[in-house]
């Protein structure tokens, strides 16, 4: 799976099967091999897995078929639009994105708890270097189609994790900016 690879509303997720791994030993949540080794080496690097639980990784297009049909059905449409992805739309189809949250009594599956602080601020800062960008920020939902989402990760890879940080990008503008004349002349000649 090309680790830039764009889902949304508007662009459907490849059919191919990504090469999967469980993110760690004993999970049941499987990511892409590159962003399961990126995220096990992160979560390493601020002791993540004594606080942070992953709470969905990748997902078949009938598992996504049912996490919107029950959300429909219990959180109705307003709410389903703005956090869960039509079916063949989700960027958890790629296997590069992941759902993380503060491990506790009442982690809730669609929104779990991902604070600006503690562990995961740690997790979240150093995030870039180990591949991972926040996916759907404040102030970017008229881009993403996304609300907020401080749970929500995805893996871009090292290189363009840390320039889409540097620029302030969220992946729509950052594939824009790659295909515009200075993003390309920065891939070229090696410094991305
Ligand atoms: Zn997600």
């Amino acid at each position: 799976m090309n680790p830039l690879v764009l889902v949304n509303g508007s662009h459907a997720c490849p059919e191919e099967r990504p090469e999967l791994l469980a993110v760690c030993a004993g999970s049941e949540v499987m990511l892409e091999r590159q962003a399961a080794l990126g995220l096990g080496a992160l979560m390493e690097k601020v002791d993540g897995w004594r606080f942070i639980t992953p709470v969905s990784g990748w997902r078949s297009f009938e598992e996504q078929e049912e996490i919107y049909r029950r959300s429909m059905a219990e959180n109705g449409e307003t709410f389903t639009r703005q956090y869960v992805a039509r079916p063949g739309h989700s960027e958890h189809q790629t296997g590069l994105a992941i759902d993380l949250g503060l491990s506790g009594p009442a982690l809730d599956f669609i929104r779990p708890n991902f604070p600006y602080e503690g562990v995961c601020q740690r997790f979240r800062t150093l995030a870039a270097d180990f591949g991972f960008v926040e996916r759907y920020p404040a102030g970017k939902e008229h881009l993403t189609g996304i609300a907020h989402e401080p749970w929500h990760f995805r893996y871009v890879g090292q290189a363009h994790a840390r320039r889409m940080g540097e620029l302030g990008l969220v992946l729509e503008e950052y594939l824009d900016w790659l295909n515009a004349g200075e993003g390309s002349a920065a891939w070229e000649s090696g410094h991305i």
